[in-house]
């Protein structure tokens, strides 16, 4: 397939080396000569605008950083420049009503288009293991299927148009919660005496049981290989944990519910990334509580 690939940092340089890897044609496009350079080695076809690189493609994919950006490469770069038949594809992780926006645009030009954004950090973009969460009709989820299919181990249809962004959002505000669980249960149970591997061995086995414990445990040491055994580098970073956080909170005005625990989670994660702690694994909130 021919395929633009547009926002080859991070995230979307892996990706769309995966999808010239599993034999696509990929027209890459980022403002960054670096990304460009990279994407180019990795067996890319580079351009320098993102209308070029729409030119005759049969799909178009992007992972750009917020919302703003994506209407603007959407109304600017991509509908009237890449063909009417061709499918769109968000990866990023933006606002629900973005998303909702720029895919009625996108399919009043006559596109099929989906937002596509994803779980699982830069390892599985390079990996080829994302899971997709997609929202958009049932004709736009299945072409984009054939796309996502070459860059993650999962794509799942989340319903209409911008629910892929709203299981997101709801996804990654519970995580945040269970890691501030999981943080403050490991440090109160060592202040109270225990041994943390002690606790974990009960509590991995008992109703505490969860997935910010068992597979990323906050505490060095403990647990699977997580970046806590790396002084918190890698994995998933405070700043981007926040702004999924800030997008909950959005979203959850616009939908009438005041999830309260989810809003102290912001709040908490608010102040851990404005004391300097913004590129550090999220889970290094639990030396909050040192
Ligand atoms: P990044 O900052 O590394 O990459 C974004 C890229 O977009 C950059 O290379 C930038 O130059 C490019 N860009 C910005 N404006 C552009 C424009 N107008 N046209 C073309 N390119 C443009 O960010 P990232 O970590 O790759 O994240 C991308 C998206 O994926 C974000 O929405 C983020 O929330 C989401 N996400 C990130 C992770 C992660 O672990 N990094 C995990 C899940 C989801």
């Amino acid at each position: 397939m021919k395929i633009a690939f547009i926002g080859l940092g991070n995230m979307g340089g892996g990706m769309a080396a995966n999808l010239a890897k599993a034999g696509h044609t990929v027209r890459a496009f980022d403002l960054s000569e670096e990304a460009l350079g990279k994407a180019k080695e990795a067996g890319c076809e580079t351009f320098s605008t993102a209308s070029e690189a729409c030119a005759g493609v049969e799909a178009v994919v992007s992972m750009l950083p917020n919302g703003q950006i994506v209407k603007s490469v959407y109304q600017s770069d991509v509908i009237g420049h890449a063909p009417g038949d061709a499918v769109l594809i968000d990866c990023s992780t933006i606002d629900v009503a973005t998303a909702r926006d720029v895919i009625a645009a996108a399919e009043e030009a006559g596109h099929d288009m989906v937002d596509s954004p994803v779980s699982g950090g830069i390892a599985a973009a390079e990996g080829g293991t994302l899971t997709f969460m997609v929202g958009g009709s049932e004709t736009a989820f299945k072409r984009a299927e054939a796309v996502l299919a070459d860059m993650g181990k999962a794509v799942i249809h989340a319903g209409d148009a911008g629910n892929g962004q709203a299981a997101k959002i709801c996804n990654n505000m519970l995580l945040a919660v269970q890691m501030i669980g999981t943080a403050e249960a490991f440090k109160m149970a060592e202040k109270l005496g225990l041994d943390p591997q002690t606790f974990y061995d009960i509590s991995s086995v008992s109703s505490g049981q969860c997935w910010s414990m068992t597979s990323y445990c906050p505490v060095p040491g403990v647990g699977p290989q997580s970046p806590a055994d790396n002084d918190y580098k890698g994995g998933f970073a405070t700043a981007l944990m926040l702004k999924d956080l800030k997008l909950a909170m959005d979203a959850a005005a616009t939908a009438h519910i005041s999830p309260r625990i989810g809003a102290l989670a912001k709040e908490l994660y608010e102040a851990f990334d404005g004391s300097g702690n913004g590129s550090r694994d999220f889970s290094a909130i639990i030396t909050e509580y040192d």
